[in-house]
């Protein structure tokens, strides 16, 4: 029997061990888009598969995801060319925003929903393909932007009922020169405890030292105790920044943690970086991470150019990715969507005049586009009957000859068994029948 790929999940209407009901899927997608359209912003489409380099440029070469979480592959195109899923969606928005020269004007503020590929082990909360709500907003270095897309996520959070269980944490990252001084010293303070740490931080230590401080390690967390820290290395514009962002979080009431060794996985960041994070889903403890990355347009108009050119103009912007598999997951442990069923009202119809069924049951979807119509096929009254049984309908509406010669419909209350006769026309109107 062919399966599925191994970490490559169907979505079901039942919940299976790896997914959530598809109908959570699609009211967590409509609140999450309801705030965005609240805030104004616009949604972009990209491409799932991209050039290789675009994103070994974009994302880092040292770090987790180019090293050994991409699926890449080569097309077959000559020379071919290669190929990856993207692991995420930034580089793909800031490609289209310098082909498409969306920084003409009023710079874009955009969203995307949709699947990611990263070749990771699955466990809970982590799968090879999964889905993400991703935001980027370009066009101001100001520190208003941070704050408005932090703030856009609490409002997520507080929609979905959530907001309880997630705690802020941010951090600055500095400038790029900030943090080479940092790297530095950092370097020069665990090269002679090299032999302690634990071996991704040994690895890293000539790699991407800073994504030390990330280890899960406690020796290697008890020996970054005494380190240097990235915030003594800040100048007064980052300190500045950082504290701004800090401000108008307090405004809005937003309450924050500062991380000092929150660095994130991605090599484009700089300055404001911040962490939404539970303590309901274990290890896969973050739900939504996001940062500044006021070089990576340069960066990457730069690789189109070509790299004999001096570095091409850059733009200011700050993005976040938001996991779905893990905010599902944390609505379910918390505060679980209400059931819905499919179906508001079921029609059965007599074999004798199902044809007047389904024209009823058109007419009646045209007229009254807020309900859920479903019939079932033509088969004996009584089985009919038993399928809207299991429909989770609010009503049953009954067509045999005596009905449709009399232009009127039975309608059985399903909750309570009571049956009524009615005029045909009777559920066109939203004050016989609505659904709360
Ligand atoms: P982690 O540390 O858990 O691996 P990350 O730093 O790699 O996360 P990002 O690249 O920042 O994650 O992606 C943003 C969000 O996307 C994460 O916070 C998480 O909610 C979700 N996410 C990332 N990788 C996966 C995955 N393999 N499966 C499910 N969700 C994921
Ligand atoms: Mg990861």
């Amino acid at each position: 029997m062919i399966k599925s790929i191994k970490g490559f999940n169907d979505i079901l209407q039942v919940p299976t061990e790896v997914s959530r009901p598809s109908s959570e899927w699609r009211q967590l997608e409509h609140t999450l888009a309801n705030v965005l359209d609240r805030f104004g912003f616009e949604q972009i489409r990209l491409p799932i598969v991209e050039e290789t380099q675009l994103f070994a440029r974009a994302i880092g070469d040292a770090t987790d995801i180019v090293e050994k979480e991409m699926f890449s592959f080569t097309d077959k195109s000559d020379p071919p060319t290669p190929i990856t899923l993207r692991p995420e969606g930034t580089a793909g928005a800031v490609r289209a925003v310098i082909e498409h020269n969306l920084l003409r004007g009023d710079a874009p503020k955009l969203w995307y929903m949709g699947p990611m590929f990263r070749y990771e082990q699955p466990q809970k909360g982590r799968y090879r393909q999964f889905h993400q709500l991703g935001v980027e907003s370009f066009g101001s270095e100001l520190p208003d932007a941070d704050a408005e897309l932090i703030a856009m996520t609490y409002m997520m959070w507080q929609d979905l009922g959530i907001d309880h269980e997630l705690t802020l944490q941010i951090n600055s990252l500095g400038e790029p020169e900030e943090r080479s001084a940092y790297r530095q010293a950092l370097v020069d303070y665990l090269t002679d405890k090299k032999a302690d740490l634990d071996a991704d931080s040994q690895r890293r230590l000539s790699t991407n030292p800073l994504r030390i401080l990330d280890s899960k390690d406690s020796k290697t967390q008890a020996i970054l105790a005494d380190a240097p820290m990235l915030s003594d290395f800040l100048g007064a514009d980052s300190q500045e920044h950082f504290a701004k962002v800090q401000q108008y979080l307090t405004v809005l009431g937003i309450d924050y943690e500062i991380n000092p060794k929150l660095v994130r996985g991605l090599d484009y960041y700089n300055k404001t970086v911040f962490e939404w994070v539970t303590d309901k889903l274990g290890a896969q403890a973050t739900v939504c991470a996001g940062g500044r990355y006021d070089g990576l347009i340069g960066q990457l108009k730069t690789l189109k150019q070509g790299d004999t050119k001096k570095p091409a103009q850059s733009a200011p912007a700050i993005g976040f990715a938001m996991g779905l598999e893990r905010l599902l997951l944390l609505i379910q442990a918390i505060e679980p969507f209400a059931q819905t069923s499919a179906c508001d009202v079921f029609i059965v119809a007599h074999p004798d005049v199902y044809t007047s069924g389904l024209k009823y049951a058109q007419s009646l979807r045209k007229e009254r586009p807020d309900l859920r119509v479903k019939m079932s096929s033509a088969t004996s009254l009584k089985s009919q009957m038993k399928k809207a049984d299991k429909s989770g309908a609010d009503l049953t509406v009954i067509l045999a000859q005596d009905e449709i010669a009399n232009q009127q419909v039975s309608i059985k209350h399903m909750q309570t068994g009571e049956q009524t006769t009615q005029p045909d026309s009777w559920l066109y109107s939203v004050d016989n029948f609505s659904v709360k």
